[in-house]
């Protein structure tokens, strides 16, 4: 039986002040949560500040993104040592608006997924196809592709560390969200692929979260598909009742 991982992407929203409210409703309501695993992904200004105010509580701490250097001379960039330094636990890699907006790599993102699994910070590896790539029929290409890049030489025995994050881009931002039978067939094809390449314990013990315009009207539906554990909620994360409803939901 895989745990619900419930994340808040905060992306480049909420100032200091705002992230440690935020945090501290959340935690208010949450902060004894067992049942599910809960993250919170604040920008990296209000880590410590988001860090602090959870740290007596189950729930943990994200970070959106890191470098896959150690440390030196890479302007702009944070290492994984400063993000143990503030108790992070979890990593966002490969984000749809990274590779957009920022470049990133199917092989750069998996440089940073062995970096966080050698240091002990736990990947949310995102995968998902575009709106033309969908219409063009060719979804599992692309998740096959992204898949077998981003996983590469990964040992089997690391996926109960690895959490994959379906985010089809299209729902992204968009207010649209994949019916639960078009994610539930990604999923599955994820985890088969998986099973594939990295045999039936991997398979099994990975989770794969969805991401794309998650929010409590939808999350029923998407969260009892069989090979979906969880959501990375963006829009529904910036308020806390609105990720509230959606954790109570995964609680079940
Ligand atoms: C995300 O950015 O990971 C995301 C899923 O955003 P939203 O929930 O706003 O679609």
């Amino acid at each position: 039986m895989r745990k619900n991982i419930i994340a808040g992407n905060w992306k480049m929203n909420k100032t200091f002040d705002e992230a440690s409210e935020l945090s501290r409703l959340i935690a208010r309501d949450y902060a004894d949560c067992t049942s599910v695993d809960i993250v919170l992904c604040p920008s990296f200004t209000s880590i410590k500040a988001v860090s602090d105010i959870v740290s007596e509580t189950q729930i943990q701490i994200g970070a959106q993104n890191f470098s896959h250097e150690d440390d030196g001379a890479f302007t702009g960039e944070i290492s994984y040592t400063m993000l143990k330094d503030l108790f992070v636990k979890y990593v966002i890699l490969g984000h749809s608006e990274r590779r957009e907006f920022f470049g990133e790599t199917d092989d750069l993102i998996n440089k940073k997924l062995i970096k966080a699994l050698d240091k002990n910070l736990k990947p949310i590896v995102c995968v998902g196809e575009s709106l033309n790539e969908r219409e063009n029929g060719v979804t599992k290409d692309i998740i096959k592709n992204q898949i077998d890049s981003c996983l590469l030489n990964i040992p089997s025995e690391k996926f109960s560390e690895i959490i994959i994050a379906y985010e089809p881009v299209w729902a992204i931002g968009t207010g649209k969200t994949a019916t639960a039978e078009q994610a539930q067939d990604v999923h599955s094809f994820i985890r088969q692929r998986i099973n594939d390449q990295f045999g039936s314990d991997a398979a099994n013990i990975v989770r794969i979260q969805y991401g794309g315009s998650m929010k409590a009207s939808n999350a029923k539906e998407l969260l009892t598909q069989p090979d979906i554990d969880g959501g990375l909620i963006g829009g529904a994360s910036l308020d806390a009742q609105s990720f509230g409803e959606i954790v109570k939901i995964a609680i079940g």
